[in-house]
């Protein structure tokens, strides 16, 4: 599931619940969050449709027991946050969570949602209009006025942490500016991140090459190398820090821009390669994932731990490995599954292993220039 959020926030005034409430008429899949709050009830508001309404006794109960993303005292002795299971059962829903929320929460919401959230800033053009609008709208004392105009000075300040600004000065212009960025999000599609799994025991000017071309030849947006600590059909017998420092020091000199992934050091052995994906999808939701294999591997992988769900469940790229029928292998594993996601790269053969230099190494062999 696209887990996505849009946290909308705003000094009082800015003409934030007029665009939030914009956006819910125009997009069907927007479902708003709806807080707790420990204010009294206003007007019409009903518990369960503007917000849970809870006791301040209640709402320090839940934030005791950890139950909100977030929480603040937006106004003195008046608290507002965000339950875990408010945003669990919109995204059960299968909706986007559009966020109404203050300056800071909204800013603490984007740090811990990082690329699964838009979010956004209202500007009123002026504090004056923004003191002006407050007055029209008629649902505040003079005092009441006074001290949001005095916390919209401080909050403006903060417009640049959100990664869009809107200034609202003409209505329609601002509306239709709210939607082409919230279209654009929603539509946005998931950032390809190719994942180069090994032992790079050690890295070579091959493994380089293979980078080489994900970068330049593929479609990924991203390129990653997961070191595995420990490949769960070989043997443990070297130092799993060492490898990752050398590979890291590898990547460095090579200029690529590829990133480094330790994940696999973090998680339980045995290292099941299907765990370590779906371990990935579930934390970066605005990811696709894609492994990337030699083909020798192929000869194996029906051998992988849950292999079935691994090659229904992932797009596989293999790149070419001397002295295995490459072609053969993919379609074989294609007619076995549901998404036939398994793709033959184009590269050209690269006559080194890790093992052979290994090997060569024992036997007293200088193998420097072939490591990377
Ligand atoms: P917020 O939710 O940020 O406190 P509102 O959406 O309630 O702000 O807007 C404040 C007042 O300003 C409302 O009466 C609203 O109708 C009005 N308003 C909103 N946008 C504009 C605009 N661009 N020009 C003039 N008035 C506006
Ligand atoms: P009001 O009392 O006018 O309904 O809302 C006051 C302010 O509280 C608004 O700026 C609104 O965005 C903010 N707010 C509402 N819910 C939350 C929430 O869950 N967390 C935070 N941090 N602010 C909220």
């Amino acid at each position: 599931m696209n887990k996505k959020v849009i946290i909308f926030s705003a000094p009082s005034g800015s003409g934030k619940s007029t665009v939030v409430n914009h956006l819910l008429t125009k997009f069907d899949n927007l479902e708003f969050s709806i807080s707790a709050t420990s204010r009294a009830p206003r007007g019409h508001e009903q518990n369960g449709r503007e917000y849970y309404f809870l006791s301040e006794e209640e709402f320090r109960r839940r934030v005791a027991a950890n139950e909100f993303v977030e929480y603040e005292e937006v106004y003195a002795d008046s608290f507002y946050g965000t339950l875990k299971s408010e945003m669990e059962r919109i995204w059960s829903n299968g909706n986007i969570i559009l966020f109404d929320v203050d300056v800071k929460g909204g800013i603490n919401l984007k740090k811990l949602l990082g690329d699964q959230a838009l979010s956004v800033f209202i500007k009123a053009p002026s504090i004056r209009e923004l003191r002006r609008r407050l007055e029209l709208r008629g649902t505040d004392s003079p005092e009441a006025i006074e001290a949001r105009v005095v916390k919209a000075r401080s909050e403006v300040r903060y417009a640049s942490k959100f990664d869009v600004v809107l200034i609202n000065d003409d209505l329609a212009t601002c509306l239709r500016e709210a939607e082409e960025c919230v279209a654009e999000f929603i539509t946005r599609p998931k950032k390809k991140v190719a994942l180069f799994f090994g032992t790079f025991n050690p890295m070579h000017t091959g493994h380089l090459e293979i980078l080489r071309y994900l970068k330049e030849h593929t479609e990924a947006d991203e390129v990653r190398v997961v070191v595995s600590p420990q490949n769960p059909m070989k043997q443990k017998n070297y130092s799993k820090s060492a490898r990752l420092k050398n590979v890291k020091a590898a990547i460095a000199r090579s200029g690529l821009d590829v990133k480094v992934s330790d994940v696999e050091y973090n998680l339980q052995e045995p290292l099941y390669t299907i765990n370590t994906l779906r371990y990935l999808r579930e934390k970066e939701p605005t990811c696709h994932h894609i492994m990337v294999i030699g083909a020798d591997n192929l000869t194996i992988l029906s051998r992988w731990y849950r292999y079935q769900e691994l090659i229904d469940e992932f797009e596989i790229w293999v790149y070419p490995r001397k002295g295995v029928d490459a072609p053969a292998l993919c379609e074989e594993h294609n007619s076995r599954s549901a998404i036939k996601g398994i793709r033959l790269l184009e590269g050209r053969l690269h006559n080194i292993s890790s093992t052979e230099i290994r090997n060569a190494e024992l036997t007293g062999k200088d193998m420097s220039a072939w490591k990377a």
